[in-house]
């Protein structure tokens, strides 16, 4: 988050405190300068050592006190003893769509509810409506809005649930009461947030494997625990329902719960038509219940005529009538990229020396990694200016000289200008790999704008790809506007590659553009976008939206040879 965003959101607390307390022209006046911060340009930083915090409209002397407090110390004072002074409970129901200060205030000390699991026990028993002004309707309104707010805390970036499933899996195979387990559900169809978790787990002796399960170390509280299926919550807030089915059932089980809803609805639609019944249990005769197929999602699939799914595939977006055909793409693996084309080094913002990059990509089975930091124009990033970069091209040979079996690319990410130019000269451009060319401000232009901007990228001859090519961060900032149909009929004619940026929370291009920008005859690349050396073991991720866009090998650029990839080069 940016200090504005930082210390918007402290004022906003402290506002939201006030109106509590009833002093509404000191809540007014915090909750007026957090909107002015937030909707400010500039970076408040630079605000506060030209000495015209309270030149802000809207930020006294009081506000500008407490703004320099807090990035001083990151903290304040004010906010703390208000925090304080409040009944717990008050803060917690206030998240809430929907209840106001005064609401929660009154739940608190009226009902003494002292959290949402309260509230939410409270409504459910109808006890609310003894409150004056609250009757059923509200009730419902409130547990709707309670079932809101837990969805929205309880969405998680697949690149932080990889770990937990990868250690959870761990745990629960080192068990001989259990014989296969997996993670079903959007999990698997790896898409870029996942709600819950729903592990299957095949077993023999039921009782020993949802023991095993409801043991696991990162195991919070336990919801419900039986023999065929257990829920906990883990530390972190992420549910976990598992169920335990017999060996020869798994496969049913397995596609039942790994969905989409989408793909199983008209999957089983098709069943029907050919005499079956598909559900979790297996696929039957429909008449007379007769058993057809449960033990592998690929029986299941043969019998219905169809080529075995990739998970990724299934959300009926084509893909049940290619497999009828037996016409699916054969999907790129991760076990074929022999790259990571974006990585960031200490020369920029990254943490990592060029020796370390080099070395831990061998470690990860790469032939090659562009060394692609940022350009001059991004000062607080420290970005490389021409000299630099020829500096930097000299480490990068004696890496190169130095650690064997991979080679760095010499690289950059070369910020694209307002007018659509490079922030690098062509004579530095020219000896380069490598270039990666990101928009990094204005995200706020129109659609023409940008789309202009990135197009006249796309003509210089040096560059390679488009980094990140909708600047959206997942659950953050939405794409900017652009207009892709036109960007990727130009990248096809100018042979310039699109990114699939492989950060968590970019995953930029997503799934359906990717896939549009192979209809529109565009290559991919992947990259990273690593600061930091365990970045690098992002690369899974930019695999798993290739997959979900139904790319195969020669979609993605990362799966060349060196020798090939510099052959690309265009300039
Ligand atoms: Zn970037
Ligand atoms: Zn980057």
């Amino acid at each position: 988050m940016s200090a504005n965003a930082d210390v918007a959101a402290v004022l906003y607390e402290i506002g939201e405190i006030l109106t509590i307390k009833d002093d509404r022209f000191r809540s007014r006046a915090y909750l007026l300068a957090a909107q002015r911060i937030t909707s400010l340009t500039e970076d408040i930083h630079k605000v506060k050592e030209r000495g015209e915090l309270d030149k802000i409209p809207g930020v006294g002397k009081s506000i500008s006190a407490t703004i320099t407090e807090i990035l001083d110390t990151g903290e304040s004072k004010v906010l703390e003893e208000l925090r304080e002074s409040l009944p717990p409970g008050v803060r917690q129901l206030m998240e809430l769509e929907g209840i106001g200060p005064k609401n929660a205030m009154r739940l608190v000390e009226e009902l003494k509810i002292g959290s949402i699991d309260d509230l939410e026990k409270a409504a459910k028993e109808g006890r609310l409506r003894e409150l004056k002004g609250f009757g059923e309707k509200k009730e419902q309104n409130i547990l709707q809005s309670i079932g809101d707010y837990r969805n929205k805390q309880t969405r998680f970036l697949l690149g932080a649930v990889l770990p937990v499933v990868d250690d959870m899996l761990a745990w629960i195979k080192d068990s001989p009461a259990i014989l296969k387990a997996e993670v079903a559900g959007s999990y698997r169809r790896k898409r870029e947030t996942i709600g819950d978790l729903d592990l299957l787990v095949a077993s023999n002796d039921p009782d020993a494997a949802s023991q095993r399960f409801v043991e696991m170390p990162p195991v919070d509280r336990v919801v419900s625990h039986g023999a065929t299926k257990s829920t906990v919550f883990l530390k972190g807030h992420m549910q976990v329902d598992c169920r335990v089915v017999p060996p020869e059932a798994y496969g049913a089980a397995l596609q039942y719960f790994t969905g989409s809803k989408e793909h199983n609805v008209k999957l089983r639609g098709i069943s029907v038509k050919l005499g079956y019944k598909l559900n979790e249990y297996g696929l039957f005769m429909r008449e007379g219940d007769v058993l057809v197929a449960s033990e592998t999602e690929e029986e299941i699939y043969a019998k219905l005529g169809m080529s075995w799914i990739p998970p990724e595939m299934r959300e009926n977006r084509g893909e049940i009538e290619a497999a009828m055909e037996h016409k699916l793409p054969k999907l790129v693996e991760l076990d074929q990229m022999k790259g990571d084309l974006h990585c960031h080094s200490k020369w920029s913002e990254g943490t990592m020396t060029l020796r370390e990059v080099a070395e831990k990509a061998l470690g990860l089975g790469l032939e090659y990694v562009a060394i692609t930091d940022h350009s001059k124009s991004l000062g607080i990033a420290h970005g490389l200016d021409e000299k630099r970069l020829s500096e930097q091209a000299k480490e990068i040979e004696a890496v190169n000289r130095e650690v064997k079996g991979v080679t760095l690319l010499k690289g950059i990410e070369c910020d694209v200008k307002a007018d659509g130019s490079m922030d690098l000269p062509d004579s530095s451009l020219r000896d380069l790999d490598f270039v990666v060319a990101s928009i990094h401000s204005g995200f706020k232009n129109d659609e023409e704008t940008m789309t202009n901007r990135m197009i006249a990228a796309m003509h210089n001859e040096y560059v390679s790809t488009i980094g990140h090519p909708t600047g959206r961060i997942i659950q953050k900032r939405k794409p900017y506007s652009i207009n892709l149909d036109r960007v990727l009929e130009e990248a096809a004619k100018q042979r310039v590659s699109m990114e699939i940026n492989a950060y968590p929370e970019r995953l930029d291009l997503d799934d359906v553009s990717s896939r549009k920008a192979i209809e529109a005859g565009v290559t991919v690349t992947i990259g990273t976008d690593a600061h930091a050396l365990n970045q690098m073991e992002f690369l899974p991720l930019g695999v798993s939206v290739a997959r979900r866009a139904w790319l195969t090998a020669k979609d993605v650029v990362n799966t060349r040879s060196v020798k090939e990839l510099v052959k690309l080069r265009r300039g």
